[in-house]
């Protein structure tokens, strides 16, 4: 190993009696033996503690120094990968120093430590030939534990083997076949949420089916986004909310059986982000969002119809149509808000009626656009450049492996290709996702969609988010004419929607 960032630690003590070196001495010494495993000394901590030798005395660089390694950098960025001290009593005053300084260091793999007379595996299970650090490290069992876990979670995850913890809903106890019921239920929902129903329906639904967690639970709608935010659900995996990838960039598959594939989760993990603001455009930009419903509107059409009627200066009232019941009409009634909050006041219009008209128009509109739909989703136009800003990272790395470049030339360099790939990779992550969307749609059995479109949801109807974004892909809004005084008979042409482009 060459290039190791480490850091040197010095202290002096009045309980050091033997052989005391300076401070400065020590870190000349650190920095000794840093070079001769070929390592770098990035920062020198020091604490003298020689003046206040009390039990409670606050060393603050041993702190600053066990939070470094915990985080693997320093505060400005920079990365720790180990420690140098000369000998182990200058680490620590107290035996619990110790512990808290060996969970430190291998909080992470692949940590490095020396004293002046040699490297220390501090992962080690050889505790008997480690002197003070080995009946430290043998009474930290439960540390320990712990440590091996998370490196057999990491390194099972590279290897695409499941890790323990609760049964993923969706398999077996085996954690690598699927449990047919479940893995229906993941698949359905995923491809339900990417159709646009919400995470509320979905869940309403699966506690009306009696549908429970691996642990027995009632399914949330917090829980259900877990689950099917989960990459595990198409064959990868997530530590950390980062992808498990392999050294070539690409994730890992595990060796269970998927429910859904890397695409469709691609398209459930888009919305969600989505929603956190980002929404990636067909053609992989990034733009606004198509906004998929947050809450469950109660009615069909809240939020689409505008008032068309004139005001005094020939303009369109415009104003977005409120909901309201009246006594002597069972149905709703799509009315504009009065003068006082913004509207005329001066129209209405059976919901019923609108409602109906206005479905038969979308689902007319759906029957037209699937048949126009059926052409193959074309390249994600950034491939190549993808491509090619990959290969060039991998050549740079390969000749700063071989000692061609300076560090400098590879340190300005790597990072911004690794910032360009991390950013066209996410450009292509959202192009799939669209594309699915595009290919949910369109291999949707509209006839069906009819059928299910008027029946009640308990009897395989379509819920009203689903409705509701089909007729958000459709059109934009619907103005509404007005009729005319006095009641009159529902004339659907006073109804025009504004469809969208395309
Ligand atoms: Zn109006």
């Amino acid at each position: 190993m060459t290039n190791v960032p480490v850091v040197s630690y010095a202290r002096i003590s009045a309980d050091i009696r033997r052989d005391e070196h300076g401070v400065q001495d020590q870190h000349r010494l650190n920095r000794e033996t840093a070079e001769r495993h070929g390592w770098a000394v990035v920062h020198e901590y020091t604490d003298n503690d020689k003046s206040a030798a009390k039990a409670d005395v606050v060393r603050d660089d041993f702190e600053a120094m066990l939070r470094a390694l915990r985080a693997g950098e320093l505060p400005d960025g920079t990365a720790v990968q180990g420690v140098v001290i000369v000998a182990e009593d200058r680490l620590a005053r107290r035996p619990g120093d110790y512990e808290r300084f060996v969970e430190a260091i291998t909080y992470q793999d692949g940590r490095v430590f020396a004293d002046a007379r040699g490297t220390k595996d501090l992962y080690s299970e050889d505790t008997e030939s480690m002197g003070l650090f080995g009946a430290v490290i043998s009474k930290m069992e439960v540390r320990k534990m712990q440590r091996r876990m998370r490196r057999s979670h990491r390194t099972r995850a590279e290897q695409g083997l499941p890790v323990g913890g609760t049964r993923p809903f969706g398999w077996k106890p085996d954690r690598l076949t699927l449990d047919p019921e479940e893995a229906r239920l993941v698949r359905q929902a995923v491809l339900d949420l990417i159709a646009g129903r919400s995470l509320h329906s979905i869940t309403n639904q699966w506690r009306r089916e009696g549908a429970k967690t691996s642990l027995g639970n009632e399914w949330t709608t917090p829980s259900l986004k877990l689950n099917v935010q989960n990459p595990r659900i198409c064959g990868w995996r997530e530590i950390n909310g980062e992808l498990v990838r392999d050294p070539a960039g690409n994730p890992v598959v595990g060796q269970w059986e998927p429910i859904v594939t890397p695409e469709q989760w691609m398209a459930v993990k888009n919305i969600f982000d989505a929603r956190r603001g980002h929404y990636i455009h067909r053609d992989g930009r990034i733009g606004h969002i198509l906004t998929p419903d947050f809450r469950e509107p109660n009615y069909l059409l809240t939020g689409f119809l505008r008032c068309g009627r004139a005001k005094p200066d020939g303009s369109l009232c415009n104003t977005s149509l409120r909901v309201t019941h009246s006594k002597d009409c069972v149905q709703h009634i799509y009315i504009c808000p009065g003068k006082t909050v913004g509207g005329c006041g001066g129209l209405g219009r059976r919901g019923d009626m609108v409602d109906l008209f206005i479905s038969e128009a979308v689902l007319a509109k759906l029957e037209q656009v699937q048949l126009a739909a059926s052409a193959a989703p074309a390249e994600w136009p950034g491939q190549a450049e993808y491509e090619g800003a990959k290969t060039r990272l991998e050549e740079l790395r390969v000749q700063w492996t071989a000692g061609n470049i300076t560090n400098e030339l590879f340190f300005s360099t790597a990072p911004d290709l690794e910032k360009r790939i991390a950013r066209l990779r996410t450009e292509a992550q959202g192009f799939t996702a669209a594309t699915q969307r595009r290919q949910a749609r369109s291999d949707t059995d509209i006839t069906g969609i009819r059928r299910r479109w008027y029946l009640p949801e308990e009897e395989d109807g379509l819920p009203l988010t689903i409705k509701r974004s089909y007729i958000r892909e459709a059109l934009l809004a619907v103005i509404i004419y007005p009729s005319g005084k006095g009641r009159r008979k529902f004339n659907p042409d006073l109804l025009e929607p504004i469809w969208r482009e395309g």
